[in-house]
């Protein structure tokens, strides 16, 4: 990540920010631009209707005094007004209602879109997690105010600049120290604004942090998965003091800023006055000498103060752009954050049928940590083998199977499946391959048909499902659900949902599994929140279904052993025992020594 939020922004990284809005904008909804460039010419065009028809209307009441004239040219003057008035509203209608939610939501779900194709490691860093909180608030009101503030303030000074080059001709042809009072007026501006918009971008580093915090106890307080251990600890209290706390720094913050700002937003207001005091003055001076005549006095007079509207407004746009794209950078950033991709491999898997892992002399440390969580393994996995990896919690057996996962990759040692670097597989191949059940699996608020077949509901056939339910112990669960396989899991999307304790989820997941049918199962403890004996069953239950497919347990009990080829024992990130059950207790080692204590539940 290059760009720091400390620096001010330059006007070729505002011009990269904008460009790549711009085009995703374009890629998504292209009609946007015309009603876009329509909104801009019109409202850009509009300020000369009242520079250029009251001089005509002067110059016909002091010259030949023809009223059908004089009426002609105030009718179309009116009339005039009132299209571009309606135009403009037709369009900012049309802006805001068709368009600017749509785009916000489509660019809000680009992020999401994102974090799905991001590597895992990503996900896990704390300074990629903080940059995806920064990049969601980014899109906020009270930041770039989306595409809608950006939009907005890039069309402001957009129309502001053909209104600039319009007046500047009348002006100058006029008078030069006209353009100079302007200058003097355009300097304090820019002055008082830059002022402002430094104070408003500190408080947004420090409203972040604060946000992300209050955001962490808001949703622990309204999930109601946190609600036993928040009732029976009484944390609600507490957290609701800490969320106080937080209500009353954003309020200190929020107040101690609108106190700064209200003083710079006076100053400029007694500097614009002033100026446009002495540009009055002084064309008073030039129409009594007679160097201009009274139309054109009042010609001037308007032209010179859109002049300095224009200029002002363009600055006043150009900063708010720049503070605008100081947010809107963090989403741009975060949208093209380039890193490590495991999925760059091209190697093909697809007709393989025989498989053998080896980890050859392994190492790995987590991003931005310096201890080994696994150190130098060497282990191998032969086709069809059940192995067993057990060890303390702690000891690195998920960082194996996240290995193996290609969620990290090693920071020593390389990975081999049928000899070859893991990395050289083409990624979707290889992970298809594998069937992982983790500890914290997720049964999702969906039908049971779905968290079964997921991607592949559509094709899937109902017996199929219903008979892997009947072997992994759901059927009586399913023939009781009036809906059956197309009941909803859980009550968060459909209030008759049913909710499945702890057990039934294990079995689901288990289920899921066995489904994706593929010829290398991990079950990483799923079973974990069992007792010994019930997690015993489920792995002997499991393991005769899969047949003969390779499969890895993972445990720090040794429910699984008992039908293992082979047994790795893991200790403090070391492989230090690996062999049969008998190899193992005749060792007389750390498994022997977690078998006694372990043996009531498995003999
Ligand atoms: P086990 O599966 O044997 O319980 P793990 O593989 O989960 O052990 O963890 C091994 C070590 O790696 C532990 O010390 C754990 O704290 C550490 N660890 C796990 N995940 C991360 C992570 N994302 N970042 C840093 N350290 C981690």
């Amino acid at each position: 990540m290059s760009y720091n939020i400390d620096k001010p922004i330059n006007l070729k990284k505002m011009k990269e920010i904008v460009l790549y809005l711009a085009k995703e904008v374009w890629g998504y909804k292209k009609t946007y631009y015309f009603v876009y460039l329509m909104d801009v010419l019109i409202k850009s065009m509009r300020p000369f209707i009242n520079i250029i028809f009251p001089k005509l209307i002067i110059d016909e009441l002091l010259g030949l005094r023809r009223m059908p004239v004089v009426i002609t040219i105030v009718v179309v003057m009116i009339a005039l007004n009132f299209v571009c008035g309606e135009i403009i509203v037709v369009t900012t209608q049309n802006l805001d209602k068709k368009y600017y939610d749509d785009i916000q939501k489509y660019l809000e779900a680009k992020i999401g879109l994102k974090i799905m194709k991001m590597n895992f490691e990503s996900t896990e860093n704390k300074q990629v997690l903080e940059k995806l909180q920064k990049a969601k608030e980014s899109l906020g009101e009270g930041f770039s105010g989306g595409i809608r503030g950006i939009a907005n303030t890039f069309s402001g000074m957009l129309s502001s600049i053909i209104t600039l080059i319009g007046t500047i001709g009348i002006v100058l042809i006029h008078s030069k120290i006209l353009i100079l009072l302007v200058l003097v007026n355009v300097v304090i501006n820019n002055f008082v604004s830059s002022k402002k918009n430094a104070v408003q971008f500190l408080n947004f580093k420090i409203l972040s942090s604060i946000s992300r915090s209050f955001n962490y106890f808001q949703v622990v307080l309204a999930d109601i998965r946190y609600g036993k251990d928040v009732r029976l600890y009484n944390a609600s209290d507490m957290m609701m003091t800490e969320i106080d706390g937080f209500y009353d720094k954003q309020i200190n913050i929020l107040k101690e800023q609108s106190t700064k700002i209200s003083k710079y937003l006076g100053i400029s207001s007694i500097c614009s006055a002033l100026t446009s005091g002495l540009c009055y003055f002084y064309m008073g001076y030039l129409a009594l000498n007679r160097a201009i005549g009274i139309g054109d006095f009042s010609m001037l007079a308007t032209a010179s103060t859109t002049f300095i509207d224009a200029i002002n407004s363009i600055l006043k746009h150009l900063l708010d752009l720049q503070k605008k794209c100081v947010y809107a950078n963090e989403y741009v950033s975060f949208m093209t954050l380039v890193q490590y991709n495991p999925t760059l491999g091209n190697r093909n898997l697809s007709g393989t049928n025989k498989f053998e892992i080896e980890f050859k002399n392994v190492s790995f440390r987590y991003p931005d940590t310096n201890i080994d969580v696994l150190k130098n393994i060497s282990l191998r996995i032969q086709n069809g083998q059940r192995l067993s990896i057990v060890g303390q919690n702690g000891s690195g057996k998920t960082t194996l199977i996240k290995l193996l996962c290609r969620l990290y990759s090693v920071s020593e040692g390389e990975i081999l499946l049928n000899g070859i670097n893991i990395l050289d597989y083409d990624y979707d191949e290889y992970i298809k391959k594998m069937t992982v059940v983790f500890q914290d699996f997720k049964i999702l608020p969906l039908t049971i048909k779905e968290n079964i077949a997921l991607e592949n509901t559509n094709n899937a056939s109902d017996k199929e499902i219903i008979s892997l339910l009947k072997r992994v112990g759901l059927k009586q669960k399913l023939d009781d659900l009036k809906e059956g396989l197309y009941s909803h899991v859980f009550k968060s999307y459909d209030l008759t949902g049913f909710e499945p304790s702890g057990g039934e989820q294990q079995k689901m997941a288990i289920a899921r599994a066995l489904y994706k049918n593929s010829p290398i199962v991990i079950l990483d403890e799923p079973t974990a929140a069992l007792d010994p004996i019930g997690e015993y069953e489920i792995y002997s239950q499991f393991n005769d279904l899969i047949g003969d497919k390779m499969a890895i347990y993972i445990s720090h009990r040794l429910s699984s052993c008992k039908f293992c080829d082979k047994i790795a024992v893991l200790n403090e990130g070391k492989l230090c025992e690996y062999g049969t059950h008998d190899e193992l207790i005749a060792c007389n080692g750390i498994y022997a020594n977690m078998y006694k204590v372990q043996a009531q539940y498995y003999i």
